[in-house]
């Protein structure tokens, strides 16, 4: 017989037994329908956060369960010495889509990171076989929480309690063209950005921005890493944001939406960037058949179903009313910025408050740094979604006031 938790048993068991580096809100999630998440008491939520930009197609899309499933019945996992076809099958559609020559698999957006950074040091190695080359990379980026990712996420807070971090990382400001300009040297081998900064803040990259380091990486050979984990797999209305800046990177980071929710990334490299070589990088479960399996699935419902056409008509649509809702509260939010379903408005008190108060009005969204709220919802929403938000969002914007 299957007992019956309550909500409380299982925060307090989680609360004793994990590692406390998070401040959860509190809400036990059980299961998930379309665009709503319900918790264990059965409360109903419109959720626009979509577990970090992960999950794009909501929760039980129709034939992507029925694919995993598929692949469960058949093998999970076989390590990378062997061949496994939804592997294969996933990189081609990466390739594809990016149009990168060549990919490897990881198990998260961090790890992806990591590789990106071993491919720029190894670019620099095989150049003059020197150990000391630089990467630059933005100051409010974010690429993760291991101590490559970390030394390159232009953090203070994040970065001191684990200093040092790898060394030969160089900030320059996002959008700021002279600031990297003012760092290239001859040492330089890569710079290191995300093309639409979600932790930072939702700031896209201007096309004069990414055009011009573009521009400076092809003249002084340094390779362009673009961190696409958050705004990649379609979030902002084509497959990757750098499409839209009418650039194309050397090396591009790719997690989060890529599995929908199963944990899968990756990075993927031109045939100039393609410098790691057998021996000089591994993972055990990196690419298992599961993952690929996935990741697959999400690739042939994107095309399919038209989800970046959904994007522009719901994104747009969002657009417009977030608009509405900066104009009628004045008071509090302070801007609204954005693309496509990656989207936020900054406001002149915490957003981590209005965060919580949404949730009480079964409403999940998320903050972005101090006093941002970020939308980022399954990409599979509809307007009428966009419309139940809109008055929670109104309501929560003049309570907290
Ligand atoms: C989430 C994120 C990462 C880290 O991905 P994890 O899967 O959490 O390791 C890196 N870069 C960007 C831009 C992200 O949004």
């Amino acid at each position: 017989m299957t007992e019956l938790r309550s909500e409380k048993s299982i925060i307090d068991q989680a609360e004793e037994n994990l590692l406390h580096v998070y401040n959860r809100y509190q809400a036990v999630l059980d299961h998930g329908e379309g665009v709503y998440l319900y918790d264990v008491n059965g409360k109903k939520y419109l959720d626009f956060y979509a577990g970090i930009a992960v999950s794009a197609l909501g929760y039980h899309y129709p034939g992507f369960d029925e694919a995993v499933k598929a692949q469960v019945d058949k093998l999970l996992h076989t390590s990378n010495y062997y061949y496994n076809e939804p592997a294969a099958e996933a990189a081609e559609k990466i390739c594809k889509v990016s149009g990168m020559t060549r990919v490897f698999f990881t198990n998260s957006g961090t790890e992806a990171v990591e590789g990106a950074i071993k491919i720029a040091r190894r670019y620099g190695f095989n150049k003059d076989g020197q150990h000391d080359h630089e990467i630059i990379a933005m100051r409010h980026s974010f690429h993760g929480r291991s101590m490559g990712a970390l030394s390159v996420t232009g953090n203070d807070h994040y970065q001191e309690p684990f200093l040092p971090m790898i060394g030969n990382i160089r900030f320059a400001d996002f959008n700021d063209l002279d600031s990297v300009k003012a760092l290239v040297n001859d040492r330089t081998v890569a710079i290191i950005m995300e093309s639409f900064q979600g932790e930072g803040g939702i700031y896209p990259a201007t096309k004069e921005f990414a055009q011009g380091v573009r521009k400076l990486c092809d003249d002084n050979d340094l390779l362009l890493i673009l961190d696409e984990i958050q705004c990649g797999m379609g979030r902002t209305g084509t497959m990757f944001y750098y499409q839209q800046l009418g650039i194309q990177p050397d090396v591009v980071t790719i997690a989060k939406a890529l599995g929908c929710g199963l944990p899968v990334g990756a990075f993927a490299v031109s045939d100039r960037a393609a410098t790691l070589v057998p021996g000089d990088h591994g993972t055990t479960y990196g690419g298992n058949p599961l993952v690929c399996a996935a990741a697959c699935k999400v690739f042939d419902i994107f095309e399919q179903d038209h989800i970046l056409e959904n994007v522009n008509e719901v994104g747009a649509y969002l657009y417009d009313r977030l608009e509405e809702v900066a104009a009628r509260h004045k008071d509090v939010v302070i801007d609204h910025r954005g693309k496509g379903l990656m989207q936020g408005i900054e406001l002149n008190v915490s957003a981590g408050a209005a965060v919580a108060k949404a949730l009480d009005h079964g409403l999940i969204l998320i903050s972005a740094g101090a006093n941002i709220i970020r939308f980022i919802p399954p990409l599979v929403i509809k307007k009428e979604h966009v419309d139940e938000m809109i008055p929670i969002l109104d309501q929560i914007l003049t309570e907290i006031k």
